[in-house]
């Protein structure tokens, strides 16, 4: 996809039928809201140091959904692309940005060059705007996994996880240029209302097939025996921030090239055209 097709916000044709969420794909015409409108926005080369004020999500709302995306065929019936390879397996890695963490993640991707969809809290971004934008850089992309990372965000009542996303999302559009189209619930607790503010912030919420709990420090081996589990359409997760994220970095430098020697091709995961 070109880069001027990939700006032009397209539209929000989601059905019940499972009819991608936006033009592009290869399912047939849809229709489009009439807030279709374009992105004004271009690639910055570099950090930018003043940013045009993100575009205004009710002018762009999705329709919501009922369930997260929990696989990559799930992801691809919703977001319009190429099909996935038949052994595709997606990373995402929640919690980051880090100062510790984040940077050997990225070497270790770098290495193996694999892509990786890293979610973002706003919180953390603040104060790490470096490390944000060495994501971006590198070619990885970036979710919306909230501002503060609450702990029972399926008990908030819409506003207050609108607000969550929405100071996310300015935070790390004003750090990295990017807007992200992909939402990480904390948890992955989804409720009604997580459902509704995704998408009136025009992202799709996605949770994961595989999960090693890393977070919880199980040991390298854990982790490590967890992720070699992972069959090709699953999206992985695991975490740069949140703690001490040694055993997952060490478990990644087996994990990875495991299984790339077993076939497995790392996809990423770019979310919605209208991501920049
Ligand atoms: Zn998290």
């Amino acid at each position: 996809m070109t880069g001027l097709s990939r700006r032009r916000l397209l539209g929000a044709g989601l059905a019940a039928t499972g009819t991608a969420l936006a033009a592009g794909g290869s399912a047939g015409p849809r229709p489009r809201l009439p807030a279709d409108v374009p992105v004004a926005v271009t690639r910055p080369a570099a950090a930018p140091t003043t940013s045009p004020p993100a575009p205004t999500p009710a002018a762009t709302a999705l329709p919501q959904l009922d369930r997260p995306v929990f696989t990559l065929e799930e992801y691809r019936r919703l977001v319009p692309g190429p099909p996935f390879p038949g052994n595709a397996v997606a990373l995402t890695i929640d919690d980051g940005p880090h100062p510790t963490w984040t940077p050997k993640v990225l070497r270790l991707l770098d290495r193996y060059h694999v892509p990786a969809l890293f979610c973002l809290i706003g919180n953390q971004v603040l104060g790490h705007e470096t490390v944000a934008r060495d994501i971006v850089a590198a070619g990885h992309h970036v979710a919306n996994h909230t501002w503060s990372h609450p702990g029972k965000i399926d008990h908030f009542a819409q506003d207050r996880v609108q607000q969550e996303i929405d100071r996310a999302q300015n935070k790390i559009y004003d750090t990295t240029g990017k807007l992200p189209t992909i939402f990480r619930s904390p948890g992955g607790a989804v409720s009604p209302a997580v459902f509704a503010a995704a998408a009136q912030a025009r992202m799709v919420p996605i949770n994961w097939t595989n999960d090693p709990r890393d977070w919880t420090r199980p040991g390298t081996g854990s982790i490590t025996h967890r992720m070699l589990a992972a069959h090709p359409g699953q999206i992985l997760l695991c975490h740069d921030g949140g703690g001490d994220r040694g055993q997952t970095c060490a478990a990644l430098e087996t994990v990875i090239p495991a299984l790339q020697a077993r076939g497995y091709q790392f996809v990423a995961l770019d979310g919605l055209p209208s991501s920049h």
